[in-house]
């Protein structure tokens, strides 16, 4: 018998239970418990935990931990509490979930390609006035970030007719996506976008990325989407490109501090829509699933997934 698979998330978590039930029951053969279930002889056998936001202090309470399991894709505060620690960190990589997202990249593009904000301010304002029709062919939607929810944004960009760019800090060949790598070329691909959408992770160097400087590179009344972390931008920046005008609108589904203040502007700017870090939830049934082979696999043969890289920090 294998030793039980303690399940650690933040102790205010409203989903623990739920999530534990469906990782019980993707992997029958396993013992999937919360932390507090198992006494000091069996956490001290645990090679791995599946986790969701885990107070590091707990991770510490396994003293054979090898591995933990992310069930969420952005994992930059485990790599941070496990950076100088062996313990190996597995992320979540879904195919549902990036499916999830790009049904997010292209509903929320949508909105800003057909000036949906803009003829909702004229009807407050009882104001009956058409605007010019831009084909998606004329326009350009630039992803920040050609990773598994990138790719799968491109994907469906390509497919509603728009022009895609992207960028990423190795080079990639993507059939229809003109491909922008590196520091290099951030200004070229910045330069491209009617729309930016932002799906990087959170390091140190995409940390406050999109600041004064690069907003500026944009073109006049261009939109934001931010579906990544809201420490990617710098919030002052933000605020004067859109009082400006320099960006028309942004959408903004991740924030410096969730959930978001009342007192943030963000939450009364005109210019921008304020969503509840719901772009690319997990289903608990497909990440489950994919959660439990990952584990199979490693009862079987001993492997472990694909690991986040710590250097890296993504
Ligand atoms: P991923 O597969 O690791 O892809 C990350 C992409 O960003 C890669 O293309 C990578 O380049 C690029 N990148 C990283 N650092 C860079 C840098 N310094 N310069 C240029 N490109 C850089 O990640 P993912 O699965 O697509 O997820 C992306 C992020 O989305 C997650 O980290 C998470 O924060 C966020 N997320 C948000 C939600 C939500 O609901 N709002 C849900 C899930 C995930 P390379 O290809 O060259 O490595």
């Amino acid at each position: 018998m294998s030793s039980a698979i303690p399940f650690i998330c933040a102790p205010d978590y409203a989903f623990a239970a739920p999530w534990l039930a469906a990782l019980q029951a993707a992997m029958p053969q396993e013992h999937i418990v919360a932390l507090d279930a198992l006494d000091a002889a069996q956490r001290a056998e645990c090679e791995l935990a599946i986790v969701a936001n885990p107070d590091p202090r707990e991770l510490a309470m396994l003293p054979q931990l090898k591995w933990v399991h992310s069930l969420w894709a952005g994992v930059e505060r485990l790599v941070e509490d496990l950076q100088h620690s062996p313990v190996e960190i597995v992320r979540l990589v879904d195919p549902q979930l990036a499916e999830t997202m790009a049904e997010a990249v292209l509903a929320w593009t949508l909105y800003l390609h057909r000036d949906m904000p803009r003829y909702a301010r004229q009807q407050a304002a009882s104001q009956w006035l058409e605007h010019d029709y831009v084909r998606p062919q004329d326009k350009t939607v630039a992803l920040l970030g050609l990773g598994e929810l990138g790719m799968a944004s491109a994907a469906r960009l390509l497919a509603a007719g728009f022009q895609v760019s992207g960028w990423s800090r190795s080079r990639k060949a993507v059939p229809g996506v003109q491909c922008f790598a590196g520091d290099a070329q951030l200004p070229a691909l910045l330069a491209s976008a009617d729309i930016l959408v932002c799906l990087l992770p959170l390091t140190p160097e995409t940390r406050d990325m999109l600041d004064a400087r690069a907003l500026a590179q944009l073109k006049p009344g261009a939109a934001l989407i931010n579906f990544a972390r809201g420490a990617i931008i710098d919030d002052n920046a933000l605020r004067a490109a859109l009082d400006s005008g320099k960006l028309a609108h942004a959408v903004l589904d991740v924030f410096r501090a969730e959930p978001l203040p009342a007192a943030q502007w963000q939450w009364q700017h005109p210019q921008v829509s304020v969503l509840p870090h719901i772009s690319a939830p997990t289903n608990r049934r497909t990440a489950a699933a994919i959660v439990a082979a990952n584990v199979r696999r490693y009862r079987e043969t001993g492997a472990l997934p694909a690991r986040v890289d710590k250097q890296r920090r993504y």
